[in-house]
């Protein structure tokens, strides 16, 4: 079974007006467990419309997204506000870390939000750290880390409710390709330690080839590169 399937997706813009535009018209997409696969997408040709609907944070107009086999299109908001917060992480090109808190603090919240205990949280959040070559900077806030680190603690945080599916925009879309190349990895680790699944959106044609496969948005429909 699928961790996320997106069947039928249809979106448009303005519609019933003269700058109607039809994004989605019919995108399909499953991710199975431990598959990370690569979104290609010409800026304009619908990524964000698409990553938003499969994190639950847009409806579509047509079609039906299912996360671990529960249809949760049409579901109220409290369903599915909990179904995001427990089984979808994201990681965009800006880390959005609180500048507060320190590496491991920012792990530990979403945890406490959903309900874990704070010994069980911080636990994990240093296991996650380390994972990810950290276990030295738990204590640092993110203005102390560099661009790449602070990348690969919001990794780390998407990732501490052990959601099913891990959606990341440009998550390297800031970095030199060295650091890039290095956060990759780091997040290449993560996801297969686990039977997650990760739809990454990516401008990087290299990084995009190393994962397990690609597909390419066109005429608003989803197809393999
Ligand atoms: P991408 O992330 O690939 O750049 P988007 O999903 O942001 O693409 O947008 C796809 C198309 O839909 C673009 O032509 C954009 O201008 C249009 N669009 C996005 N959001 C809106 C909106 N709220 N109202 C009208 N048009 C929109
Ligand atoms: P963009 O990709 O448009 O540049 P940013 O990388 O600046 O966006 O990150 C802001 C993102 O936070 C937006 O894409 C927005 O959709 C997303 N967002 C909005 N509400 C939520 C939410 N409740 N949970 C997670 N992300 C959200």
């Amino acid at each position: 079974e699928p961790t996320l399937e997106l069947t039928g997706i249809s979106k448009s813009y303005l519609q019933g007006t003269p700058g109607q535009v039809d994004v989605l018209r019919g995108a399909d997409l499953a991710l199975q467990a431990g598959e990370v696969v690569a979104l290609v997408a010409p800026s304009g040709a619908g990524k964000s419309t698409l990553l938003h609907i499969a994190g639950l944070l847009d409806t579509p107009d047509a079609g039906e997204v299912r996360v671990a086999g529960e249809d949760v299109t049409r579901k109220g908001d409290r369903r599915r506000t909990r179904v995001r917060r427990q089984e979808v992480g994201f990681v965009y090109q800006f880390h959005h870390l609180l500048p507060e808190f320190s590496a491991l603090e920012n792990i530990v919240l979403p945890q406490l939000a959903n309900g874990a205990a704070q010994k069980a949280a911080a636990a994990r959040a240093a296991d996650l750290l380390a994972a990810v070559g950290l276990a030295g900077r738990a204590g640092h806030r993110p203005a102390a880390l560099s661009g790449g680190e602070q990348q690969r603690v919001a990794f780390c945080r998407a990732l501490a409710n052990a959601p099913r599916v891990l959606l990341a925009d440009e998550p390297t879309g800031n970095l030199d390709p060295g650091t890039a190349d290095q956060v990759f990895a780091a997040l290449m680790e993560l996801v297969r330690g686990t039977g997650m699944s990760a739809l990454i959106a990516t401008h990087n044609l290299e990084l995009a080839a190393r994962m397990d496969r690609q597909v390419k948005l066109q005429d608003g429909l989803l197809v393999p590169v």
